[in-house]
């Protein structure tokens, strides 16, 4: 066939080993090449190995490097992410760290949207600021907050699209833009759209950031993350960086991701449909102040969200004029939600989320009510719906 296949077809066949006399397909159609030492016949053989390598064709000389299992998953990630080149790290956190240390030097500043996900705080505040690296916290809703910010050492731009907690929408054209006339690497963390709902590169960024623990793994049973970019001197960079700094992932987490991104599709529309539905649920609610996901209608990001995304997840927020002890009760009354940080698996988990780290957010009404986010996972919505339910019964009546 010579048409452009659909993401969903090309899903199902990305990594697919050729087919010799007879290849197996399930589950992924390579094995997981578990290996630590490459082998070599000759000398000359090692040698023209080094020559190919130099020419840019990926050859292996050592098992950190990562094998075909791992060759496969990189080409995935570019094909979803719309890049050139991915780079695997051992968790979604470790593929933050490698794009910042790649794009900065002491003595550079960097500008971070006050919605990322947590720990890249903590990376920027001990790690980066010991290293004279310097960072300024701002709400990149607009670009006029982030003009106010700039200095002449800025370099990049670090942003997360919809945020962490309250899933605000950035508009990532704009920042591209601004980031292109300010001479800024814009780096966008996208777990959130996994390369399926959401495509930053396409929409202008230079970096785009996946924690493939979430959607792309899916089944909460590994730890996984990808850089992916497009820009040739900005790949020779990171490339750079990745085999100083020794990144490695297990060959069976590779082989597992890829699994998972079979039915990525599938998975991520569902999350999507149940969790528009509990948006539904609580929007009747007369506790409800807020619901936070944008692909609900009354969230203010909804235009943003139809223009530049494909798709939507499960995660949602919601401020509810509880207090203290009713959502303690809610929340423990809970059968079918679990309490846990991460998201992306098949399972449904709630967070209570504290002030202190709202306090951070621009985005936050700073009213005295409870915010709390909900990962939306693959049981059935009504029973979901049901549990949410139950739970407010017994909430209400402390
Ligand atoms: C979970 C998460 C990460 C980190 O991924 P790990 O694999 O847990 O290190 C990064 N960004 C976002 C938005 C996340 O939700």
């Amino acid at each position: 066939m010579n048409k452009k296949l659909s993401l969903l077809t090309q899903l199902q066949h990305l990594g697919t080993a050729p087919c010799d006399e007879t290849t197996p397909v399930a589950p992924v159609g390579l094995p997981s090449i578990r290996t630590s030492t490459v082998r070599f016949n000759t000398i000359e053989d090692l040698e023209a190995t080094y020559r190919r390598k130099s020419k840019g064709e990926r050859l292996v000389t050592y098992g950190r490097m990562g094998m075909e299992t791992h060759a496969a998953l990189e080409d995935i990630f570019c094909q979803l992410e719309g890049g050139k080149r991915c780079f695997l790290a051992s968790s979604g956190l470790g593929a933050i760290t490698m794009s910042l240390l790649s794009l900065l030097s002491a003595g550079d500043h960097m500008l971070v949207a006050d919605c990322v996900y947590g720990p890249v705080r903590h990376l920027a505040n001990t790690v980066l600021s010991r290293m004279n690296i310097e960072f300024t916290y701002v709400s990149a809703q607009s670009t006029d907050t982030l003009q106010a910010q700039l200095k002449t050492n800025t370099r990049v731009l670090y942003v997360e699209s919809p945020g962490s907690l309250l899933f605000e929408m950035l508009d990532i054209p704009a920042l591209a833009a601004f980031a292109r006339q300010h001479g800024l690497i814009l780096v966008v963390d996208n777990t959130w759209g996994s390369g399926y709902a959401c495509q930053p590169l396409e929409l202008g960024a230079d970096v785009s950031v996946i924690a493939g623990t979430k959607y792309v793994g899916g089944h909460s049973d590994l730890m996984l993350g990808a850089v992916v970019a497009k820009d040739k001197a900005l790949i020779e960079r990171i490339d750079l960086n990745q085999y100083a700094m020794g990144y490695s992932v297990s060959a069976d987490d590779a082989w597992l991701a890829i699994r998972g991104v079979r039915t990525l599709p599938v998975r991520m529309d569902q999350h999507a449909r149940s969790a528009l539905q509990v948006c539904r649920y609580f929007d009747d609610l007369p506790e409800t102040r807020r619901i936070f996901h944008p692909a609900f209608e009354k969230d203010p990001g909804h235009a943003l969200w139809k223009r530049d995304c494909t798709g939507s997840n499960g995660m949602l927020s919601i401020e509810l004029a509880l207090s203290d002890r009713q959502i303690r009760t809610f929340v423990n009354a809970l059968e079918l939600f679990s309490i846990g940080y991460s998201w992306g698996g098949f399972e449904s988990l709630i967070q209570w989320v504290d002030r202190p780290t709202l306090e951070n957010h621009a985005y936050w009404s700073r009213e005295d009510n409870q915010i709390i986010r909900l990962h939306i996972g693959l049981e059935s919505v009504i029973d979901l719906v049901d549990d949410l339910d139950q739970a407010l019964q017994k909430a209400r009546a402390v």
